[in-house]
């Protein structure tokens, strides 16, 4: 019998409307899963087994009587970043202890509404900063990927990258699953579930995607609701799935957007059939490849990864243009002044009075117990951003950081916005870099902000970014390729997305650690 969890989201559909089998068997193969790999990932903080099984039962109730919805029985994986209503939420924090939320967001609640089922609450980093896991207060997760051994390994023409056949796993050491949503892309890479939720502030979703050998898309801000998202930098915050193909990501974006009156930012749109879109033809299409992407000392794994993704899409009819984006070299230090300053806002709703985590000193004051209860809930990277956040909105700093990085952040939204008058994507790699090892000692913080550096220009200007798997390094880890598009129009990100994978062809399934 074939491996129900291998199934792509299309066939596990279908699968399930001509009653190959069902959505309790479908659930039940998840959560044995799971059960078997999630001691050794760590990529579950929650699991959610009765309430699976139960909206599975509901749901082949609904098949049985040809009422079935767009995902109807399709297992679901939620970053606990989502509010999920009485179901422990904790945004991998230690201040979180013991919160279930009162109600539900409106991209959980949409998925369950169109037929959905919920499996769990993925790892991240602690409220969604970083780019490893390793920050979580529930542990690091664990990458299903091993580093394979120099033996058996086969370069292809294409220098630098090389397919491992057969592969040699490396003991150690385990590698990270990139993050922040690192649980999320570690568990569709190990097929425990079919989709995972993520949420994307400067690239939560595509470098976990990039580091997992899988797709994420973060769309246009606005384009889903962020109400019941445990905010992080409310200017960036956008949810979006993880999956393992483009297709895939195209059926769940569809479910999770559209306007939401409890969201003021989430705009008031059509929302396209997204898998309708999926032609692959991108003949004629304009695809821009930006100069600035190219800085001194890049590895050159993934400038040939990147080359290869450039010939293929030429390959498919694509012309390709060499654009600039100039002000994109500020990305980083603009969004590392941004995003803290407002998550210091954000998390000052964590006080210990009215939920989570409480220090209760023994003097019993007020400011004593808000201090101890931080000091003891925050993480050390949390406990940094706040100080930065509050240091660069503090009176005599506030014009020297913060605003000038809100007029930067302005400049690098005009370098997109000229460029896409000339061409109609972006191309670019998603990270510098494969999957590190848990033994990564970056000697000072900005080194692990570096993995952002070709993510967060396109956050900054709300644009909509796709990262797909673009090739094998020498070590047989994956690198992904990343294209972004013009606001709204996650139609042609996706097509091209798409197509480029087509083209790519990337197979990589081998040597997961995972059940
Ligand atoms: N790695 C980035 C950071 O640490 C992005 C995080 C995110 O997108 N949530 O802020």
């Amino acid at each position: 019998m074939t491996d129900l969890r291998t199934l792509s989201l299309a066939d596990m559909r279908d699968g399930l409307k001509a009653k190959k089998f069902s959505a309790v068997e479908l659930a039940n193969a998840h959560l044995a899963a799971i059960e078997k790999a999630n001691p050794e990932l760590n990529a579950f903080i929650t699991i959610t087994g009765d309430k699976a099984l139960d909206m599975a039962k509901a749901s082949d109730a609904r098949l049985a009587k040809g009422e079935g919805r767009a995902i109807e029985g399709i297992p679901v994986g939620v970053k606990d970043l989502f509010c999920t209503k009485d179901v422990l939420t904790t945004a991998a924090s230690h201040i979180l202890d013991g919160f279930k939320p009162q109600y539900e967001s409106t991209v959980t609640q949409k998925l369950w509404d169109a037929g959905g089922v919920m499996l769990g609450k993925l790892n991240l980093d602690e409220f969604a900063m970083g780019s490893s896991n390793l920050s979580s207060y529930y542990g690091p997760v664990v990458s299903p990927w091993r580093k394979v051994t120099g033996v058996g390994c086969r370069v292809s023409e294409t220098a630098g990258i090389s397919n491992p056949t057969p592969a040699t796993c490396h003991p150690s050491p385990n590698l990270v699953p990139g993050g922040s949503s690192g649980g999320s892309a570690a568990a569709v890479a190990a097929d425990l579930c079919p989709v995972a939720l993520g949420t994307d502030t400067g690239g939560s979703i595509r470098q976990p995607a990039s580091f997992s050998g899988i797709v994420g898309i973060k769309p246009t801000y606005g384009r889903c609701s962020r109400f019941g998202i445990i905010a992080f930098a409310s200017s960036l915050d956008q949810a979006g799935p993880i999956t393992r193909s483009v297709r895939d990501s195209a059926i769940m974006l569809s479910a999770m957007c559209g306007h939401d009156a409890k969201d003021s930012t989430s705009v008031n749109m059509q929302v396209p059939d997204f898998e309708a879109v999926l032609t692959g033809n991108i003949k004629g299409k304009k695809i821009g490849i930006p100069k600035e992407c190219r800085p001194d000392g890049m590895a050159a794994e993934i400038l040939a990864m990147w080359d290869r993704g450039i010939k293929l899409l030429r390959g498919a009819g694509a012309e390709i243009i060499d654009i600039s984006l100039p002000h994109t070299k500020y990305a980083l230090a603009t969004y590392y002044v941004i995003a803290p300053a407002e998550c210091s806002s954000n998390l000052a709703r964590y006080d210990g009075v009215r939920f989570g985590l409480r220090v209760t000193p023994e003097s019993g004051a007020l400011n004593e117990m808000y201090e101890k209860t931080r000091a003891a809930g925050f993480g050390a990277e949390v406990k940094r951003r706040i100080m930065i956040g509050t240091y660069v909105l503090s009176a005599g700093y506030y014009d020297a950081y913060y605003k000038k990085a809100q007029r930067v952040r302005w400049l690098i939204a005009e370098d997109f916005r000229k460029a896409f008058e000339k061409v109609d994507a972006i191309l670019t790699p998603t990270a510098p870099s494969a999957a590190f090892g848990f033994d990564y000692k970056p000697s000072d913080p900005v080194e692990m902000y570096l993995n952002d550096v070709f993510t967060v220009p396109s956050s900054l200007a709300g644009l909509p970014g796709i990262s797909i798997p673009g090739a094998l390094n020498k070590d047989g880890l994956p690198l992904g390729l990343q294209l972004i598009g013009k606001a709204f129009d996650e139609v042609t990100v996706l097509n091209t997305a798409y197509a480029l994978e087509q083209a790519i062809g990337f197979n990589a399934k081998a040597e997961r650690i995972a059940a």
